[in-house]
């Protein structure tokens, strides 16, 4: 779910880097932030165990993910230009 999200999100900022690091710092970012009520307490099945079950909690989700994209974008650890997205 946070992933599909999270590439709906990109698909707004053509801008942003993107690879594997990127993509990973930012659904961390988001997961971190969200309510553990969110996170599944199975290890290494956690980025696609989220359920989101109101439009409150996927609009909670939209506004995560954008503050990772955009933290991330500003200082991208792969060492991709840094951009503004927001
Ligand atoms: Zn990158």
């Amino acid at each position: 779910m946070t992933q599909r999200e999270y590439e709906e999100l990109r698909r707004r900022f053509p801008r942003f880097c993107g690879c594997d690091t990127c993509r990973g710092d930012v659904l961390v970012y988001a997961l971190n932030r969200l309510s553990p009520h969110y996170v599944s307490t199975h290890q290494g099945e956690v980025l696609t165990e989220l359920s989101l079950t109101s439009d409150q909690e996927r609009a909670k989700l939209d506004v995560v993910l954008l503050e990772g994209l955009s933290k991330v974008g500003l200082a991208p650890r792969c060492g991709a230009k840094p951009v503004q997205l927001v």
